[in-house]
């Protein structure tokens, strides 16, 4: 069985060709599935015979909502989205001021992990197909009846482990007709691939690229990060330095505070010295606690000292907004129904 809905629309179209659907059937399939529909029952203007025949080729894999828990706070939406064979992922929609960002996985699960991150405790069980990571916007989009336009990829999974699907996806992504949302709006979490981010930057896409960097040496990311022992911080800050060159585009480094481990004035200083002169911007996170993990949030006092000092070192810093923290809208913390300890 074909997956119809991971195919760009030329692809479709000469696989359809092949068949011998005449091209205005083919553009009536291509509307339907931009409309985000999960059966060709549902494509009402197809005859019947061919809804079968197409139904006995392919499948239109996608997401639906098993759960929904809406931020009191502040309007964030959390969704437990299930697949086809029972897995279940999880997205978050946030509102900015410019408008609806998502947050999509795209794997179930995780292999790297990361002792501090609740969706790298139980491992990878799949890689998340093109269609079901569009799948979660669509279905975002219908429900809320909103337009998403921009993405982050920082739901569970590694997407430069699932290289080739999130590549087929962002391509989709920008197709016209369909969702249309442009790279210049998508941002890429990486724990640090090295590899593959040299051969993203080949590419020279115009996304956002954010390396979830944690610690300023070794040893300190090798108690967060099993990745570290692949890579070493001077290989991934190296790799980092090519592709802001190569791209022109800023990286942004995601830093997780956490109490005792990662949040010293030293590690502030030695993380400015490793960045100096990089195109790049640091996003300071509070951790958030998770159970069944050792590390704990720094306190707020560490986070603002620890800003200041990026800050006079000439290093662009924020501190990221918690958004839905009354649902524990963090990666992978609803679906093992983790309380988070505010
Ligand atoms: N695998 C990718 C993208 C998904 S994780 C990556 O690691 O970058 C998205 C972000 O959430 C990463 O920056 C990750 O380090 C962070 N994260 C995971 N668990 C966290 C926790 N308990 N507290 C704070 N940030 C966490
Ligand atoms: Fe995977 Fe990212 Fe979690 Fe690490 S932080 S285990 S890379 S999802």
């Amino acid at each position: 069985m074909i997956d119809i809905k991971s195919l760009e629309k030329e692809e479709l179209q000469a696989q359809l060709q092949k068949q011998n659907i005449p091209a205005f059937r083919a553009k009536q399939i291509a509307s339907w599935l931009d409309k985000g529909v999960l059966s060709f029952g549902e494509m009402k203007n197809l005859p019947k015979d061919l809804q079968e025949t197409l139904a006995k080729q392919y499948v239109i894999p996608g997401v639906a909502i098993e759960k929904k828990y809406v931020s009191k706070i502040d309007g964030t939406v959390k969704y437990l989205f299930s697949l086809s064979d029972g897995e279940v992922i999880e997205s978050v929609l946030m509102k900015y001021k410019h408008g609806w960002s998502q947050c999509l996985s795209t794997q179930v699960g995780c292999r790297m992990g990361c002792t501090f991150c609740a969706t790298g405790m139980e491992g990878c069980k799949r890689d998340l197909l093109p269609s079901e990571m569009l799948s979660q916007i669509e279905v975002a989009q219908k429900d809320n009846d909103i337009r998403v336009s921009s993405i982050v990829l920082m739901g569970m999974g590694e997407p430069l482990d699932n290289y080739e699907n999130v590549l087929r996806f962002l391509e989709l992504l920008s197709e016209e007709g369909g969702v249309h949302i442009g790279m210049r709006h998508v941002s890429l979490s990486t724990c640090g691939l090295v590899d593959k981010i040299k051969e993203l930057q080949q590419l020279n896409l115009q996304l956002t690229l954010s390396v979830s960097l944690h610690a300023p040496n070794d040893a300190i990311r090798l108690q967060l990060m099993p990745i570290a022992k692949k890579w070493s911080v001077e290989e991934l800050l190296a790799a980092c330095r090519e592709y802001a060159k190569t791209t022109s585009r800023r990286i942004s480094f995601e830093y997780a505070m956490f109490d005792g481990i990662n949040d010293s004035k030293e590690c502030a200083m030695e993380l400015a010295e490793q960045l100096k002169g990089m195109l790049c911007h640091v996003n300071l996170i509070p951790g958030n606690t998770v159970a069944g993990s050792r590390t704990k949030r720094s306190s707020a006092s560490r986070l603002k000292e620890f800003q200041t000092i990026l800050d006079s070192k000439g290093i662009p810093v924020t501190v990221r907004r918690t958004l839905g923290a009354d649902i524990n809208a963090s990666c992978g913390q609803l679906r093992r129904g983790d309380r988070e300890e505010i």
